[in-house]
């Protein structure tokens, strides 16, 4: 692991020799985030509930049934979140997940040092397709900066196809049963799940219910986007 994090660091220095980072938001040459709009972003960030978008400053309200205790989002799926996301997702930049990372470590709140950070486990097609997990480096990153560990707690089971189009509905429907507790693994009591992108909810919180069937206590999510 340490091996090929260094592999990584001394890639992305070329590639800034031949390419420059630009900031998603404002373009200023640097970084990907520049240090105001990295202030801006995280320090305004997204306070409402991830079911039904009322302000919440926990990102969940009361009435919901859910099995989370607390969701931190960095901002609305739009301008340079949006920008940075489709970079990770669709166009092979795979070391956005440094900086995106960096936004979840500012933001994040105080954890537990035993607390365990784990991704939401990515279709394995979309793995296929882009040549990397997305959630995967977001949640390493995460942890390392946090110096929290990084564990794969969930596993996708059965077959399962995704359609953007569907209903929370629909989508609660279709996650109910797709994941499992990866076999011969501790139980911690507090876990933090991390996704790219939250839309329903569904799988964030499927995943959660599974989590605390198995006697997790806490379970904490943290997505760079949410569309408001
Ligand atoms: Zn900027
Ligand atoms: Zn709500």
């Amino acid at each position: 692991m340490g091996g090929e994090n260094v592999k990584i660091t001394i890639l992305q220095r070329l590639l800034q020799m031949i390419a420059p980072d630009l900031c998603y938001f404002c373009g200023k040459i640097g970084a990907s985030f520049c240090e105001y709009c990295k202030y801006d972003i995280t320090y305004d960030s997204l306070s409402v509930c991830f079911r039904c978008n009322a302000p919440s400053p926990v990102g969940v309200c009361a009435k919901h049934d859910t099995y989370i205790t607390q969701v931190i989002m960095i901002g609305s799926y739009e301008d340079g979140l949006k920008k940075a996301l489709e970079g990770l997702k669709f166009c092979n930049d795979r070391f956005v997940s440094e900086p995106l990372a960096e936004l979840l470590a500012i933001r994040a709140p105080f954890f537990p040092t035993d607390a365990v950070v784990t991704p939401i486990p990515t279709l394995r097609a979309s793995i296929r397709r882009r040549g990397y997990d997305q959630a995967f480096l977001l949640a390493r990153a995460f942890a390392r900066r946090r110096g929290l560990e990084m564990r794969r707690l969930v596993e996708r089971s059965g077959s399962f196809v995704q359609h953007d189009t569907e209903s929370r509905l629909q989508r609660e429907r279709q996650v109910r049963g797709s994941f499992t507790i990866k076999a011969n693994t501790s139980i911690p009591e507090t876990v933090i799940l991390i996704d790219d992108i939250i839309t329903t909810g569904a799988t964030v919180n499927e995943v959660a219910k599974v989590l605390r069937q198995v006697g997790v206590v806490r379970v904490y999510v943290m997505a760079i986007a949410h569309p408001i």
